[in-house]
């Protein structure tokens, strides 16, 4: 079990879950970070006395630095804190911030050798072969935490050998809108959108999970945490969201792994790897779920997974196009600027702009992302 932590993003979905994790686990926690949510940033800075706190908009840090002046906690803005709180505080990291903003803290901590508990999938899904080649260079351990790449890391770690991999089998549970056609969905509110049936998550990758889009950063995700290629992945729909993923080998076993649909237990294996610590969360009631079912994705009414799948074969700044561009066109759906069925034409139509071949430097993939980001925000004014 790691010694101590850095949570970046403490105040959303995963960050909260990571802090329950954390205090039942008695994991000191020594740096945390959210955006403009100080109150909560004030209670948690309260209930866990971290050394330091970065609330990254800076009149943010200038409330929450008034409202802990009476405590010894340091408070920080902007990039450069959540720098200090990814390179400077904990044994390990995660990174639960929301977006690409989570690149640059995460490459600062693989620069420490930190422990790096990955939920942040925008980092790999923009720059997965500079991150991956970083973290080896320096010895740095990425554990994943999103639920799927868990269930996969955990099922390649019983085998042992990871060679033997045929194919990984990413599941997804379809989100909200399965079985619905693209012509249906013209009008879905962003309500409707987040309110996904298993999972209860932060807005944007919510509203990925309705879109599909979520699917199709996970596969990104996939290739570059297991060092595999797009034609080694295979999506299936299980709407149960009981099995979390799988892995075939080459002998045509399958591994699995279940569990109820609670993101505190891969948090929780993330931070106890390679043990286990024992945790509330009941197993599965097999006989109470009766069956679990299995579908190929409809990619024609996901259009965003069939374009992130492409993507991924296409390599060069195609990935980091599309999630940066997702990431707008998903700020301005919930902000009702856009359509939901707009979401995936922004995001292609940057992707048919601005996408380039070949190989990738981290300037580059910046400059990719910033572009796609100002097209999507163009196209719509
Ligand atoms: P939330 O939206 O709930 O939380 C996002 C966190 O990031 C908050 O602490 C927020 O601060 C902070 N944040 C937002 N924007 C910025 C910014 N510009 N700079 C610095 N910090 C920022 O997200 P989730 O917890 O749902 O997801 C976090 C990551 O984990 C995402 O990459 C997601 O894909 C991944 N993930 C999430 C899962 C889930 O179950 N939620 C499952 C698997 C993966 P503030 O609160 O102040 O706005
Ligand atoms: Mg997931």
């Amino acid at each position: 079990m790691v010694s101590s932590l850095s949570v970046l993003g403490s105040t959303g979905s995963v960050g909260t879950q990571t802090l329950d994790v954390a205090a039942r686990l008695g994991i000191p926690v020594k740096a945390i970070s959210g955006n403009k949510n100080t109150k909560l940033l004030a209670e948690q800075a309260r209930r866990f006395h971290p050394d330091f706190v970065c609330a990254y908009d800076e009149a943010a840090a200038d409330t929450l630095k008034t409202m802990l002046a009476d405590t010894d906690i340091r408070v920080g803005s902007g990039m450069s804190a959540l720098v200090d709180c990814a390179a400077g505080y904990g044994e390990c990291v995660v990174t639960a911030v929301s977006g690409s903003v989570g690149l640059t803290p995460t490459l600062a901590a693989i620069d420490e050798k930190k422990r790096i508990a990955l939920a942040n999938k925008e980092t790999l899904v923009c720059a997965g072969s500079l991150v991956m080649a970083r973290a080896k260079e320096k010895g740095a351990e990425i554990v994943p935490v999103d639920s799927e790449h868990s269930a996969i890391f955990q099922c390649l770690e019983a085998q042992g050998e990871a060679r033997a991999l045929r194919k990984i089998l990413l599941t997804g549970s379809g989100g909200p809108f399965r079985g619905k056609k693209r012509a249906e969905l013209a009008s879905v509110t962003p309500a409707q959108a987040v309110a996904h049936p298993n999972w209860n998550m932060g807005a944007k990758i919510s509203v990925d999970s309705a879109t599909l889009m979520n699917k199709g950063l996970e596969f990104i995700e996939a290739m570059h945490l297991f060092s595999v290629t797009p034609d080694d992945i295979r999506v299936i729909i299980h709407p149960e969201s009981v099995i979390h993923s799988m892995v075939e080998f080459t002998d045509g076993c399958v591994l699995a792994q279940l569990g109820i649909p609670d993101m505190r237990l891969p948090i929780q294996y993330a931070l106890t790897y390679p043990s286990r610590a024992s945790a509330p969360a009941p197993g599965p009631d097999f006989t109470q779920i009766g069956s679990l079912t299995f579908f190929d994705p409809d990619l024609t009414n996901t259009p965003c997974l069939a374009l992130a799948m492409d993507c991924a074969r296409r390599g060069g700044t195609a990935p980091a196009v599309l999630s940066a561009a997702n990431e707008e066109a998903v700020a301005l759906f919930l902000r009702e600027k856009l359509g939901f069925n707009q979401i995936y034409d922004s995001v292609a139509a940057a992707v048919s702009a601005l996408a380039e071949d070949g190989a990738v430097t981290l300037e580059g993939l910046r400059a990719a992302d910033a572009a796609a980001r100002a097209h999507v925000k163009e196209h719509i004014s």
